[in-house]
């Protein structure tokens, strides 16, 4: 699979060359290229709510894939989404489709009043990158708590899965990744 990360906004490179690295080992044959920002759209904004619209930033994503570059692309965005009746979203994917988002706002510790920490944050960005790259390959929520396709309904959730796919749901990537050979 070839996957290309799409920052939207400004995005610390940190975070973008640490998901390069790591979405490799864990879709195995996948290349992965930092491609150029795009902005956030404005239009995705809601003031009242402080908060962006994901299905728009989604959409701008997917626009950005250009036939040929890329079999799947993942946007992340470091701001605070919802959707639809969810009051907010970690992030977002076309199931079986080609596009992915994520939003770092509520991966960081600093965002429960707790002090910054690097490593967890990272943990928690990997986590929701690799759960929604999985839905774009066609998998839904997985029933193991431990699973990183397991729906996380709180940070508390994420902490606690890991950002790998447990044996039944490891079975339907590695199968899923074959058809891009
Ligand atoms: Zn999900
Ligand atoms: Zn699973």
């Amino acid at each position: 699979m070839r996957l290309i990360l799409k920052p939207v906004g400004s995005v610390d490179d940190k975070v973008l060359l640490f998901l390069a690295i790591q979405l490799k080992k864990i879709f195995p044959g996948t290349s992965v290229r930092i491609s150029d920002a795009i902005s956030l759209p404005i239009s995705a904004y809601n003031p009242k709510r402080g908060q962006y619209r994901s299905s728009l930033i989604l959409e701008e994503v997917l626009s950005n894939l250009k036939p040929g570059e890329g079999d799947r692309i993942l946007g992340v965005a470091d701001v605070d989404a919802y959707s639809g009746s969810l009051n907010f979203v970690f992030g977002e994917a076309y199931v079986n489709g080609k596009a992915a988002i994520i939003y770092l706002e509520r991966l960081k510790p600093e965002f429960y009043g707790m002090s910054p920490k690097e490593e967890l944050f990272l943990e928690r960005v990997l986590k929701e990158a690799v759960h929604e790259i999985g839905h774009t390959l066609g998998l839904s929520h997985c029933k193991n708590p431990r699973c990183v396709m397991h729906f996380s309904n709180s940070i508390l959730d994420t902490d606690f899965k890991d950002y790998n796919f447990c044996d039944r749901c490891k079975k339907l990537v590695e199968e899923a990744l074959r058809k891009f050979k």
